[in-house]
């Protein structure tokens, strides 16, 4: 969402000397779409640049990403992209970003591993990709600011957090974290670096606040092992997991217990085959020898020596879950007998699509429910307590929760407080909400810069415009009305009667008394607008939609979207 704040009017001129601007341009007060512009006299970049997934109420839409207005007075400035891990909603801007601003982007080997192949498909050059190593810096820009990358654990490999070294103080990014005493690579979060980074003073701390309203710690990721072991013992025919492609340390469990239940794996999905391949390639993932087995040979073994990992967790319909549950897979199906595990949380939105997938696959015979297996799915953001020890790692004298809905950041606000944070020490950002760091400690927020969504449709080049979205949720809604007036050039007035053409209106395309109402309506509005409006197309579309709307919403209740075509009649 966008802040309620008043406008910060001067955001076009370039900042002071002193001055540090950190403005959310997306990933707050909304899950999905991060990108943080972190801009000061010397440098301008971005941490992270990701999308967010198009819901039911945006028809045909592939990806929303951030609007980067703010960057256009600046757009020669532009230095990097820092990446804190390779999730979409932290990676999936950057093709679009990218074609407009080809700089180099920093990142840990797995998030470039993942963002290389995207770039690949938009016919992007991946020389821009710089890998940086766990506790590895860069210089950025012209060196002003120094990056550090701290690991953290989360639910995929090679996530870090971020301190920035500036001349503003340090600054400490979270990205997404949990605080995994026990996470399968062995690769904790690195606390101790960020107790000594508290130690030295940290200016600023940006954190992620997902799950600050679960009380107690996180489960670890090695719980999902005894939930999962479960469902391997009580299944006597196939066995269906779902989880995220990018999950390698849950894929990697699951792909152990199948060699200890002596089945065979089979993928369904692409991003499954190309991320257990990426992280094969990188040593995150170990795979037994010729454990994997072709769908198309899946036939040839027994239905208690197969375990099948699939994408479409959450209900996506292209997904391999969702074509198997359609019966399109060849020589593979879900019959009496099978289970199948969704190792994942419903992200909400999906909870509906998610729903109807347990349904179906209910249907076929399979087994769906979780109940007495222990848990198959631990979250990837740190609860309560763990947000609180990072609070206090790092005691930071500013404290600006971040990555989450806006109740989500008040609430980590809160939490901040209760340890002992004055309310001037904790800064509530939104969507584009600027906050400045002075170099003498002073700090503002002097109000929020344009932002918004983009609209990105696969295949056309350029951003779908809102107020497409919104004319398609319109159409879907109440449908579409033509109105179309004949009009004799001569004389200015109408040839014949305006002719009312609907498509997906509640009017039937039968109903004659109604099209000769909205005609009448058209031809009155036509006849008393004055001359002025009548010889300005626009203005007298303009006239006749509101005069169409009116009535069709007084008799009707619905708001279809109106078209009035206007016509010079052929010369008499
Ligand atoms: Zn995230
Ligand atoms: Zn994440």
């Amino acid at each position: 969402m966008i802040s309620v704040a008043p406008e910060f009017e001067t955001w076009m001129e370039a900042p002071a000397a002193d001055e540090l601007r950190l403005i959310p341009i997306g990933g707050l007060g909304e899950f999905g779409m991060n990108a943080l512009v972190v801009h000061s006299a010397r440098s301008l970049f971005l941490v992270d640049c990701g999308q967010l997934f198009p819901s039911d109420d945006q028809p045909g839409i592939d990806s929303i990403v951030p609007d980067f207005a703010y960057l256009e007075p600046f757009a020669d400035r532009l230095q990097a992209v820092l990446l804190t891990h390779g999730h979409e909603d932290h990676i999936g801007a950057l093709p679009y970003f990218l074609r407009r601003w080809p700089v180099p982007v920093y990142g840990t080997a797995f998030t470039l591993a993942l963002l290389e192949g995207k770039l690949r498909e938009h016919g992007l050059d991946t020389g821009l990709l710089h890998p940086v190593k766990d506790y590895g810096r860069i210089k950025v820009g012209d060196g002003e600011i120094e990056a550090e990358w701290i690991p953290v654990t989360h639910s995929i490999p090679d996530a870090c957090a971020l301190a920035l070294h500036t001349p503003q103080g340090v600054l400490v990014h979270s990205g997404d974290f949990k605080i995994d005493p026990e996470p399968l690579d062995g690769r904790l979060t690195g606390l101790d670096r960020l107790k000594a980074l508290g130690d030295a003073g940290v200016r600023l701390l940006m954190a992620d606040s997902t799950n600050v309203g679960r009380p107690g710690r996180s489960p670890s990721e090695a719980v999902c092992r005894d939930g999962l072991e479960a469902a391997f013992e009580q299944t006597k025919g196939r066995l269906f997991v779902t989880t995220f492609s990018s999950n390698i340390h849950r894929l990697q469990t699951v792909v152990d217990l199948a060699y200890e239940f002596r089945r065979r794996v089979v993928l369904l999905g692409r991003s499954l085959d190309r991320n257990l391949n990426l992280a094969r390639s990188l040593k995150l993932l170990d795979l037994p020898d010729d454990i994997l087995t072709d769908v198309k040979d899946a036939q040839l073994f027994d239905r208690d020596e197969l375990l099948v990992l699939c994408t479409g967790s959450q209900g996506e319909p292209m997904s391999g879950l969702a074509r198997l549950l359609r019966q399109e897979v060849k020589g593979l199906r879900i019959e009496p007998g099978d289970r199948l595990v969704v190792s994942a949380r419903s992200i909400p939105g999906n909870e509906v699509s998610i729903s109807r997938m347990l349904d179906t696959a209910e249907r076929l015979g399979a087994e769906t429910s979780l109940e007495g297996l222990g848990p198959v799915h631990a979250s990837g953001h740190g609860s309560r307590d763990e947000l609180a020890d990072l609070i206090r790692a790092v005691r930071p004298a500013q404290m600006v929760p971040v990555h989450g809905t806006f109740r989500n950041l008040r609430a980590h606000g809160k939490l901040a407080a209760e340890l002992g944070w004055a309310p001037e020490r904790i800064s509530l950002l939104d969507g584009g909400l600027c906050l400045r760091l002075f170099a003498d400690g002073r700090l503002d927020m002097p109000g929020t810069v344009p932002v918004g969504k983009c609209f990105v449709h696969e295949g056309v080049d350029h951003m779908v415009d809102a107020r497409v979205v919104k004319d398609r949720l319109i159409l879907q809604e109440d449908g579409v009305v033509f109105a179309t007036l004949l009009v004799d050039p001569q004389t200015g007035d109408l040839a014949a009667d305006p002719t009312i053409l609907s498509r997906g209106f509640v009017m039937l395309s039968d109903d004659e008394s109604y099209a000769e109402l909205l005609s009448g309506v058209a031809r009155k509005a036509y006849e008393e607008a004055p001359s002025l409006v009548r010889k300005d197309g626009e203005a007298l579309r303009d006239t006749l939609r509101l005069a169409l709307r009116r009535i069709i919403r007084k008799t009707t209740q619905s708001r279809p979207l109106v078209i009035p075509v206007i016509l010079e009649a052929p010369g008499s």
